[in-house]
């Protein structure tokens, strides 16, 4: 009996309990008040008033086990099944229980989301924080980037924007219920074939020995932005979480936004402290939940009796437009640039380009 309960339950005790009281109320009803194996195979544990997670478990997701089910190595996707994770509605995810080798347990986020396109790994955790209704310290720590000892959220690397670790990254894709792929996607080292100053080639970026420095050419701890862009596209999960903090926006030789036909801003106009900068770690204030993804995260700026609060808070998807050059020409042939900049950047654009009479590679 231990053992089929087990299978039914998968040890929940919710389920269990739900199990057992409907178990005894047919028992009862049908006069044999006796609890056996072939009684409790005929109760479907009952979906509508289990406790698990918002009062409610979720049979598609998998967190009500199959009757005469057993779970089983197969029945754990891989974060690189070529399937991928479940997807639920407006791109959030349902989670997977797995657990990882070397009998490391891993607890996946209870609700996970798509990643958007060209998104950062910082803004995708923050979305992740506001999703599940925690702190972005929370998430890093779920996700396993402070696996060091001692380490404390403000000493996550930043550097884990740009790259990391095999092991690290797929403990990273099984907890946000992610491919190893989507993963890898979020951070900025794959787009080293199209610029080559964050290839994987030119590791270790921060050597002392590099005198070319490429991490000048990357905004580690900052980020550019468009408003637009963070205001979201108007879709149900981009209007609650906003938008994202896209990677090209931490490369210098992006300024603008061919889109939304505008000059990137790099700085808060409330407080003047550039975008997403975080004074140690990968996030400011990681141990804030109410923040929303696209709310400055930094000190505000002294009022007239010089106290500052401990966060601006400013909207930067409600800031105006950055300036703009007054003649229209200019700012025409700038957005023509970075259009142009754009396509050589993109995944699909061109191998090579010509350059003084002769081809090179884009990279
Ligand atoms: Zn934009
Ligand atoms: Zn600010």
């Amino acid at each position: 009996m231990p053992e089929y309960l087990y299978r039914r339950t998968h040890g929940i005790v919710g389920l269990l309990r739900r199990l057992i009281e409907d178990g005894l109320t047919k028992a009862m009803e049908s006069g044999l008040e006796n609890l056996t194996i072939d009684l409790l195979d005929e109760i479907a544990i009952n979906l509508g008033n289990v406790p698990g997670k918002d009062g409610i478990r979720d049979a598609e997701a998998g967190e009500i086990p199959r009757r005469g089910h057993c779970p089983t190595a197969e029945d754990e996707s891989s974060p690189e099944d070529p399937e991928g994770p479940e997807r639920a509605q407006h791109g959030s995810r349902r989670p997977r229980h797995t657990s990882g080798g070397r009998g490391m347990t891993l607890r996946p986020l209870p609700r996970s989301l798509d990643p958007l396109e060209d998104e950062t790994f910082v803004g995708f955790t923050l979305r992740l924080a506001r999703h599940n209704g925690t702190t972005p310290e929370q998430v890093a720590a779920r996700l396993g980037l402070m696996d060091g000892l001692g380490e404390t959220p403000g000493a996550v690397s930043p550097w884990l924007l740009v790259d990391m670790d095999k092991p690290r990254l797929a403990r990273a894709a099984r907890a946000a219920n992610l491919t190893v792929a989507e993963t890898d996607k979020l951070l900025l080292a794959p787009i080293g074939h199209r610029y080559g100053l964050v290839s994987r080639r030119y590791r270790p970026w921060t050597s002392p020995r590099q005198l070319d420095r490429p991490n000048r050419w990357i905004l580690v701890r900052t980020s550019q932005y468009c408003p637009s862009c963070l205001a979201g596209d108007g879709s149900p999960q981009e209007a609650l979480n906003g938008g994202a903090w896209r990677r090209s926006w931490r490369l210098p030789v992006v300024f603008a936004c061919v889109r939304h036909r505008q000059l990137l801003h790099r700085v808060c106009p409330a407080c003047r402290t550039p975008g997403q900068f975080a004074r140690a770690g990968m996030i400011a204030r990681p141990g804030m939940e109410e923040l929303h993804p696209a709310q400055c995260r930094s000190p505000s700026f002294p009022g007239s009796d010089g106290i500052r609060l401990s966060v601006c808070g400013t909207d930067l998807s409600r800031v105006g437009p950055a300036c703009i050059p007054e003649d229209a020409d200019s700012f025409k042939a700038l957005l023509a640039l970075q259009g142009r900049l754009d396509e050589l950047l993109a995944t699909n654009g061109p191998q090579n380009i010509s350059s003084c009479g002769r081809l090179v590679p884009v990279a």
